[in-house]
């Protein structure tokens, strides 16, 4: 097809909603022309027919595949973005005069503590607000009483990363938006996790929530249909029309996911670009990654110039080159890139090349 516009080079950086694998952008174009052969648009077709229980029947055996659930674990596309898990999760498992654990490691979790005190205690064991959220906590009691344990397994904005989970025998509740499908883990210790779709699992508009059946059904007060696990478990996650082309996206991405090796490929991939970026930060004193070198995210890195007019100018450097999304949030400042899944290495060769040449400049 001609076209008057040339198809800008960008490497996309941005930390959500964010890339996706250009074969899943083809897939998802053509689905909404033409989806399966059927003459029917993605957009258009009923989310009760075959065409569409295929896909959510798909997606969820594809999650159950590639994260290695066992049978007690429920598998659920939701709407609400992860903001709604903040307090989908204490509604449904917090008495009203029971407690609940919280770590307290970044803007993310700070909102969930938020949520959970409208219904019931909340218990905040440690948290590393001292020091912007710049570290992990560590060497924190958990109390046994309490009805869960709510953790971030990624931080986001501050660029954290927990890299080992505690021990302990009260229900794990994980919000894992910005770090799901990047690295290996036991997802079965966790009783409860759930992520907002849009960073490394597809489209904006759905959740992932992956939920043990025997944490359910424990709490008193009475719940809205919409708001119940239990209610979406029996549906199959089609209690109401759910976000339909949403989840489609999520199935192409899964695909892509497994038939590149999996959880274990996507490790190796994000380590590469991670590595490589850390080390070139570290190897340059101009920028200054502004997180604890133990505590460092693998999905989003984050780093400050400390010269406001050096990092404008860097900004622009970055901009003139393609980097797309890399300003950094303004609770923090300076820069992040971001390294989901589909991210390519390449985009992240381009970058430490663009620091390389620009610290030699004014070094
Ligand atoms: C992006 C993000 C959220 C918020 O997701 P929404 O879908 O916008 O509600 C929550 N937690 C973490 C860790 C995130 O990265």
């Amino acid at each position: 097809m001609a076209t008057t516009h040339e198809t800008k080079v960008v490497h996309n950086f941005n930390s959500g909603p964010s890339v996706l694998p250009r074969e899943v952008f083809e897939q998802a174009s053509h689905a909404i022309l033409d989806f399966n052969h059927s003459g029917l648009s993605i957009l258009e077709i009923g989310h009760r027919t075959t065409l569409f229980q295929e896909v959510m029947d798909e997606a969820r055996a594809l999650v159950r595949e590639i994260m290695q659930l066992d049978s007690d674990h429920e598998i659920l596309f939701l709407h609400g973005g992860a903001s709604t898990q903040f307090f989908q999760v204490p509604m449904n498992l917090l008495n009203d005069n029971a407690r609940a654990a919280y770590l307290d490691c970044g803007t993310w979790g700070t909102k969930a503590i938020k949520e959970a005190k409208i219904f019931g205690q909340v218990d905040v064991v440690a948290s590393s607000k001292d020091r912007n959220y710049c570290y992990i906590p560590k060497g924190y009691g958990i109390p046994g009483d309490a009805s869960y344990f709510h953790l971030t397994t990624n931080n986001t904005i501050e660029g954290t990363q927990m890299h080992a989970f505690p021990d302990t025998a009260i229900p794990l509740v994980a919000d894992m938006s910005s770090d799901i499908l990047s690295r290996s883990m036991d997802f079965n210790r966790f009783s409860l996790i759930y992520a907002g779709a849009q960073k490394n699992i597809g489209a904006a508009g759905v959740n992932l929530v992956v939920v043990k059946n025997d944490i359910l059904g424990k709490v008193k007060r009475p719940l809205p249909t919409m708001m119940d696990y239990r209610q979406h478990v029996q549906n199959g996650s089609m209690l109401n029309t759910p976000p339909v082309f949403s989840v489609y996206v999520c199935l192409l991405t899964l695909r892509w996911l497994k038939h590149s090796g999996g959880i274990r490929e996507m490790e190796k991939r994000n380590a590469r670009k991670s590595e490589l970026l850390y080390d070139t930060l570290d190897s340059l004193p101009l920028f200054r990654p502004t997180v604890d070198k133990e505590d460092r995210s693998s999905m989003n890195v984050v780093w400050v110039i400390d010269s406001p007019e050096l990092e404008r100018e860097f900004l622009a450097v970055c901009k003139e080159n393609g980097m797309v999304g890399i300003r950094g949030h303004r609770s923090v400042g300076g820069f992040r890139a971001s390294l989901y899944n589909a991210l390519p290495l390449e985009s992240v060769e381009v970058l430490t090349q663009l620091m390389q040449d620009f610290a030699q400049r004014h070094g």
